[in-house]
C-alpha cells in the first residue's frame, strides 16, 4: 500500500532517511518494519519562524516494494527525410522547439550565431580577462542561449503557460539530477548545464535534425506577407516557409531588422536596475535567523518585492553562492547578470534588484518608435561603459554609500572578475531610477534587517531582465500577426521570462508550426 503525507521536520531529520522513517512510523501509527520505502515528492524550506523547517510531501510504501522507474525520454523518430522547420536560435526556446519538432515527426534545422558550449567557454574567459566582447559568442549568445552559463534556476511563476513538469522531466532525461523534480525551487548550476545542452544537441543530430553554429541570420525573404526564406551573414539563403524565431531579447539586430522591414513589433514595458552582492553568510544569517548556517541547509536565497514611488521594485534572478558575470553582447556596453555552480558554494550571494519601467519612461527615445525601450536600455548600458572606464569594469558603489549618494572611498573585491570602478550611481541612471532604487533599498532594509550594509556592493546595470520589445503573434496560430509562416518564440518575442518558460514556448511554437505543416 502507498500513503501520501505532508510533514514538517527539522533540516537534520529531512537529511536522514532513517530518522524520517522513524518519525513517519511514529506519527502515523505504522509499524516501522512495514515501511519499505519513503519517496519524497516535494521539498521546500520554511524559514519564516526562528527554527527553520523543511516541508516534505511523501509517499510511504507500506508492505509494498518501491520500484524506481528511471525517467525516460520520449520516442524520437528519425526525421532525416521529414519536412523541415527552420529554427533561429539555440537557446532553451529553440532547442525545445527542435526536440518537439522531432517528437512530432518534423526535421528541425537550427541556425545559431554563436558557438557550441565548449568553444563558447574561451570567449567567456576573454570577456572576463581581456574585456573583449565577441558579438556572436558571449554570456547571451551561443549554444544553450543565455541560460547556459547561469544559475540554471528552473523555478517559474508562469505555470499557466504550460507543463513545467514535462520540461523538468526532459531535462532529467538529458542528464539533470532528478532532484529538480522534488525541490520547490530547483536549479541545475553552471557547471552542469553545458553537458545537458550538449546531450540535447546530440539527440537532435542523432535523430536527423541539423544544427549549424556560427550561422547568423541577417535577413528574411518575405513575399505576399509570407516567409519564403532566411538570409545568412555569408549572403546565402535558405528557402523555407516555416521559421521559428527564437533569438532571445539581446538580439537587437533582429529587432532592428524587423523594424526596418516594417514587420510589426511593439515596445514593451520591462525592468531594469542593479545587481547587488552580499557575503553569503550575511544572507544566511538574515534568512535563517542564525549566526552560522546549519550544514543541513543550502546557502539561502531571498526574494523581496516592494512598491516604491508607485512602481514595483523586486529581487530578480537571485543567485545564492554565486558570481556576477559580464553579460554585454556588444563592445561599448556593460551589462551584469549572475550565475552559480550546482553546489552554490561561492562565498557571495548576488541578486538583480530591478524596478518596473513603463512605456512613458522611454518618451525621450520616441523617435525610435517600437524600439524606444531598447534604445533606452542600450543608453544606460553604454553610459555604464563610459563611467566604468570604457572597458568591462563595472560601475560600483557600496550599498550604504549608494543610499547616501556618496562615491565609495574604496571597494572590496567582488565576484565580478573584470573589476570595479567606484562611481555615484546617479551618473549611470536617470534620476527617477536612482531615487527609486535608493528608496527601495531603504524599504528592503526594513524588511530584511542587516541587508543594508556597506559590505554589500551594487553593480550596474542589470538591464536584460526581459525583452523591451514584443513581436506580436496570433494567440491561436502563434504566427506573426502579419507574416505567415513566422513564429515569434521565447523571451525575445516577449512570450517567456526564463529558461523554463522559454522551453515551454519553444514546444508550443513547434506544435503550432507542425499543425500547419501536416
Ligand atoms: C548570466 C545569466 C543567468 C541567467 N540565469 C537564469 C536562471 O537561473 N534561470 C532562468 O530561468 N533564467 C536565467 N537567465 C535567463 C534565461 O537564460 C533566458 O530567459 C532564456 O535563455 C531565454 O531563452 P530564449 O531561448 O528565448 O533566448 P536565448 O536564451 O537568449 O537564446 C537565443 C539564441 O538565439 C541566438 N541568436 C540571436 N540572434 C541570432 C541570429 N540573428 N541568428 C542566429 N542565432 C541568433 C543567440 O545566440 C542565442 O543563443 C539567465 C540569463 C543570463 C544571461
Amino acid at each position: 500500500m502507498q500513503y501520501e503525507f505532508t510533514i514538517q521536520v527539522s533540516p537534520e531529520v529531512a537529511a536522514d532517511p532513517n530518522e524520517l522513517k522513524n518519525i513517519v512510523a511514529r506519527n502515523n501509527g505504522i509499524p516501522l518494519e512495514e515501511i519499505s520505502h519513503i519517496q519524497i515528492l516535494k521539498r521546500s524550506i520554511d524559514a519564516r519562524q526562528r527554527a527553520v523547517k523543511i516541508n516534505l510531501k511523501l509517499i510511504v510504501f507500506v508492505q509494498e516494494d518501491f520500484i524506481n522507474k528511471p525517467i525516460e525520454l520520449p520516442e524520437y523518430p528519425d526525421v532525416s527525410n521529414a519536412s523541415e522547420v527552420i529554427i533561429i536560435g539555440a537557446g532553451p526556446a529553440g532547442l525545445f522547439a527542435a526536440l518537439r519538432c522531432i517528437e512530432l515527426g518534423c526535421k528541425p534545422i537550427v541556425l545559431e550565431r554563436g558557438k557550441d558550449v565548449q568553444a563558447r567557454r574561451r570567449d567567456l574567459k576573454a570577456i572576463n580577462r581581456d574585456h573583449t566582447v565577441d558579438p556572436d559568442s558571449n554570456y547571451c549568445f551561443g549554444e544553450g542561449g543565455a541560460g547556459t552559463y547561469s544559475d540554471g534556476k528552473l523555478y517559474t511563476r508562469s505555470k499557466k503557460r504550460g507543463d513545467v513538469h514535462r520540461i523538468l522531466k526532459l531535462l532529467v532525461g538529458f542528464g539533470a539530477t532528478d532532484q529538480i523534480l522534488v525541490e520547490a525551487h530547483p536549479h541545475i548550476g553552471t557547471n552542469k548545464l553545458p553537458r545537458i545542452i550538449a546531450e540535447i544537441r546530440e539527440k537532435i543530430i542523432e535523430r536527423g535534425g541539423e544544427i549549424y553554429f556560427g550561422t547568423r541570420v541577417t535577413d528574411f525573404e518575405i513575399k505576399n506577407s509570407e516567409i519564403r526564406g532566411v538570409t545568412l551573414l555569408d549572403g546565402s539563403t535558405i528557402v523555407t516557409n516555416k521559421v521559428i524565431l527564437a533569438t532571445g531579447h539581446s538580439a537587437r539586430d533582429i529587432f532592428e531588422l524587423l523594424y526596418r522591414k516594417k514587420i510589426e513589433i511593439e515596445a514593451k514595458p520591462f525592468a531594469l536596475g542593479v545587481r547587488v552582492e552580499h557575503p553569503q553568510h550575511l544572507i544566511d544569517q538574515i534568512q535563517y535567523k542564525c549566526d552560522v548556517r546549519s550544514p543541513y541547509l543550502p546557502p539561502s536565497p531571498y526574494s523581496i518585492v516592494k512598491q516604491v514611488r508607485g512602481r514595483g521594485m523586486y529581487s530578480f534572478c537571485m543567485c545564492p553562492g554565486g558570481v556576477i558575470a559580464p553579460c554585454a553582447t556588444s563592445l561599448g556596453e556593460v551589462v551584469t547578470n549572475g550565475w552559480s555552480p550546482s553546489k552554490r558554494d561561492q562565498p557571495t550571494a548576488n541578486s538583480g534588484i530591478v524596478i518596473e519601467l513603463r512605456l512613458e519612461d522611454f518618451k525621450s527615445f520616441s523617435k525610435y518608435g517600437p524600439l524606444s525601450g531598447m534604445y533606452f536600455q542600450k543608453s544606460i548600458e553604454q553610459q555604464a561603459w563610459r563611467v566604468g572606464g570604457e572597458s568591462q569594469r563595472v560601475p560600483a558603489q557600496r550599498l550604504n554609500d549608494m543610499i547616501k549618494g556618496r562615491v565609495s572611498s574604496n571597494l572590496p573585491v567582488t565576484s565580478y572578475k573584470p573589476g570595479l570602478t567606484a562611481v555615484d550611481m546617479l551618473t549611470v541612471f536617470p534620476e527617477f531610477i536612482h531615487k527609486t532604487l535608493q528608496d527601495g533599498f531603504i524599504a528592503f532594509g526594513k524588511s530584511m534587517k542587516g541587508y543594508l550594509t556597506n559590505e554589500a556592493v551594487v553593480h550596474a546595470p542589470e538591464s536584460r531582465t526581459s525583452s523591451p520589445v514584443r513581436i506580436p503573434r496570433d494567440w491561436k496560430t502563434l504566427e506573426h500577426i502579419q507574416i505567415k509562416g513566422l513564429y515569434p518564440c521565447g523571451e525575445g518575442a516577449g512570450y517567456a521570462g526564463g529558461i523554463i518558460s522559454a522551453a515551454i514556448d519553444g514546444e508550443k511554437c513547434a506544435e503550432a508550426c507542425i499543425k500547419v505543416c501536416r
